[in-house]
């Protein structure tokens, strides 16, 4: 059997590390094509080129709102123009997901700085394609992780906690979907099975969301950087992106797309949804009762969602959960990854069961 593993070339990782930029960019080349977010265009743009000009030669670019064909063409004829030898992306997942295909297409190295640590996408060989209204388009393979990964945690402490929170959820999903690819011999997207490291990373990121996630959700509505919080991002960020990559997703991701349909849910993050979806998976895939307990006590001291009404479903009606539990259940769904029998009826009924549950609980509090 041949297992995979995939890894970025770098991960650094700590307060003031923006400051090492200049210095991680120019092991790659000398002169930076550097796409940013709005908001980082508009108030990180100064900081972040005082440290990349001792090193390259920077030409920035504003990124415009969504990771679209359109949006990456346009960025690509702008950055080709530039003669530059580097791509730079620094904001958040779309801005980050359009530099990678950016230097895909130019096959050019790519560093990504993070500025919020809300999923696992940095540290993956992958951008999600949208089209220019935001419905997901396709998935776009890259021929490479990105080289650099670099995340300065006195930035991620500027941004709201409901983006750490969120990448809380998303990472939480991994020991047990992982495991579940583990248990049915999956191949991953590099097109092998998923390897020891992948497996032992979804448990080690488990571990410390359980241990260190709450009191980090509290530093960093604190705007304070310290252990916890440290500890939290690398595993929402590398922990998470080289267990999911290279250990593979299954029913909690599923959810992503089902209440993806339903336009009431559309205000969540990625992360959120996905929490819940780790919720609804424990009762699909019969947990046991401790485990239930603790992914329930963490999600709510983190305040991710832990019933219907908190992912903006107050009333939904039964045939709406039918469509959802069908488009999880569609023939090409990582639903199929889990070793239990599924369908739609008990879909719906491991739905109903993880509401049930959060609303209990919130009730006996
Ligand atoms: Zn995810």
């Amino acid at each position: 059997m041949v297992t995979a593993t995939l890894f970025p070339g770098r991960y650094v990782q700590g307060p003031g590390a923006i400051q090492s930029l200049g210095q991680e960019v120019s092991r790659l080349g000398d002169s930076a094509f550097l796409l940013c977010s709005p908001t980082v265009y508009r108030e990180l743009l100064p900081e972040v080129n005082s440290s990349l000009e001792k090193e390259t030669r920077v030409i920035a670019e504003k990124f415009g709102g969504e990771c679209s064909d359109e949006e990456i063409t346009r960025v690509t004829g702008i950055a080709k123009k530039a003669e530059c030898n580097v791509v730079v992306g620094l904001g958040g997942g779309k801005t980050l997901d359009t530099a990678k295909a950016v230097a895909h297409y130019l096959k050019k190295p790519v560093v990504i700085a993070p500025t919020i640590a809300s999923t696992d996408a940095p540290t993956s060989a992958l951008s999600m394609i949208h089209e220019p209204t935001g419905e997901i388009k396709r998935p776009l393979w890259l021929e490479h992780n990105p080289n650099v990964v670099l995340i300065d945690s006195e930035i991620i402490v500027r941004a709201p906690a409901r983006f750490l929170t969120a990448g809380m959820g998303d990472a939480i999903s991994k020991w047990f979907e992982t495991d579940s690819c583990r248990r049915k011999q999956v191949s991953t997207s590099s097109g092998y099975k998923g390897s020891i490291i992948a497996y032992s990373l979804g448990v080690m990121c488990y571990q410390t969301l359980i241990k260190y996630g709450p009191k980090a959700k509290k530093d960093c509505e604190a705007h304070q950087v310290t252990r916890a919080l440290e500890q939290v991002i690398q595993a929402n960020t590398l922990l998470s992106g080289i267990s999911f990559e290279s250990g593979g997703l299954a029913a909690a991701h599923s959810f992503d797309r089902g209440f993806g349909l339903l336009k009431e849910t559309h205000h969540n993050l990625h992360g959120e949804i996905v929490g819940f979806g780790t919720l609804i998976s424990l009762f699909l895939t019969h947990k046991d009762e401790e485990i239930i307990d603790e992914v329930y006590s963490f999600c709510e001291a983190v305040c991710l969602p832990t019933e219907l009404a908190d992912v903006g479903l107050h009333k939904v009606s039964n045939e709406d959960l039918i469509k959802v539990a069908e488009k999880v259940c569609a023939k090409d769904s990582i639903i199929y990854r889990e070793s239990v029998p599924i369908s739609v009826s008990l879909v719906v009924k491991a739905i109903r069961a993880a509401d049930s549950e959060g609303k209990r609980r919130k009730a006996a509090a």
